[in-house]
């Protein structure tokens, strides 16, 4: 290892930290020096950066890629362009719009948050701290500081999956950034780091790099601001950096899709419990096995005219995958069972919003399609 770093074994609660040979004042004025020149400063939610703008293309960010945000973004803000707007929109609007983004439990916190704003704050985001911001539904510690440093140019860190990935490779921090003290350990950096100026920039800045340099599979090492100093590099070892989360076998519940149609090619959905997988999205009616679902038609639709079921696939969710078995059927009248179903046509959908496996299988039976 070279002199320029030395290596801090801190107290247990916290992550081992190499130290870089870089001034806090020197790495703002390098990345803020970069951010001039490569950094992105078109994109759509960069334009007037109010905190409703700002907090929605940080959600949608979560767990999802700039190019595909983009067109959601626009949708998003052309029918709901302030809170309040988003505020008195039925829930299954806001799903619509959502759908193809994944993780809905994001767009119902977006929602019911927008609600909370409206309500308990006159409309007015509280980007007075960190704290008021937080309590907010789907508003993490990170997700309120750049909601305030981009909007209202207030000093707050953050520490994005972007921003950690810069920070453990630069100072070499072992450990899943899950961890909890591999966690504190970053946002001890993160804090360390962010400047009283230009702090709006300074959070776009690192975002930019980790997403367009740092990347985590091809890191630009000789194009990066902190090619010099950064630990991971200077040891080639920017792949070990940060740590993936310890893998635990996921388990695999089985199910069944039962996909009803009628003779004009609607199809039997119904809407899943707001609490819980899916909340508020629309399915097929769905049953643990294919023989649960048969009886189920035994049932309450007997006059039902089965097809041979689809080959099974899977969809995996954080803590499980569900192996499904799509059972396409064949009904004459359409009838509902609950309250809960609907007929959806899918040549002229409803603005609902639907799972991403409904999705791509109501694709599939369009495309299929020999009908009654
Ligand atoms: S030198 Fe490479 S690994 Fe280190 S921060 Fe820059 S891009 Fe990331």
């Amino acid at each position: 290892m070279s002199d320029a770093y030395q290596t801090h074994t801190r107290a247990s609660h916290e992550a081992r930290v190499h130290e870089i040979d870089l001034p806090p004042e020197s790495f703002q004025s390098r990345l803020l020096d970069w951010f001039d020149r490569h950094g992105r400063h078109h994109l759509p939610w960069q334009k007037h950066q109010t905190p409703y703008r700002v907090w929605v293309s940080e959600i949608m960010l979560q767990q999802t890629q700039v190019a595909t945000v983009i067109d959601y973004y626009q949708r998003f803000m052309a029918r709901f362009p302030d809170v309040h707007a988003l505020a008195a929109a039925d829930q299954d609007e806001v799903l619509h719009l959502w759908t193809g983004l994944g993780y809905y439990a994001r767009a119902r916190n977006l929602h019911r948050a927008a609600q909370v704003v409206v309500e308990a704050h006159d409309g007015i985001f509280p980007t007075h701290g960190v704290e008021a911001l937080a309590a907010l539904p789907g508003i993490g510690r990170s997700t309120a500081g750049a909601i305030i440093s981009l909007s209202t140019g207030a000093r707050a860190p953050i520490l994005d999956g972007n921003v950690k990935r810069v920070l453990t490779r630069l100072h070499a921090v072992p450990g899943w950034p899950g961890k909890p003290h591999v966690e504190r350990t970053l946002w001890q950096l993160a804090e360390r780091y962010t400047p009283d100026q230009r702090v709006g920039d300074f959070t776009q800045a690192m975002m930019d790099l980790g997403a367009t340099v740092c990347t985590r599979r091809r890191p630009a090492c000789l194009l990066c601001p902190f090619e010099d100093v950064c630990v991971a590099h200077t040891q080639g070892r920017e792949h070990d950096f940060p740590e993936s989360k310890p893998k635990t076998d996921k388990p695999t519940r089985q199910t069944c899709f039962l996909m009803l149609r009628d003779r004009q090619g609607r199809v039997l959905l119904e809407q899943r419990p707001t609490e819980g997988l899916w909340g508020g999205l629309w399915c097929f009616p769905q049953f643990e096995s294919l023989q649960q679902a048969r009886h189920w038609l035994d049932e309450h639709l007997p006059q039902t005219r089965l097809e041979p079921a689809w080959g099974e696939f899977t969809h995996a969710f954080t803590h499980f995958r569900y192996a499904i078995t799509p059972l396409p059927a064949l009904i004459d009248a359409p009838v509902c069972i609950s309250e809960r179903q609907r007929w959806f046509d899918p040549e002229r959908p409803d603005s609902v919003g639907l799972a991403a496996p409904v999705r791509t299988l109501l694709d599939r039976l369009s495309s299929s399609a020999t009908l009654v």
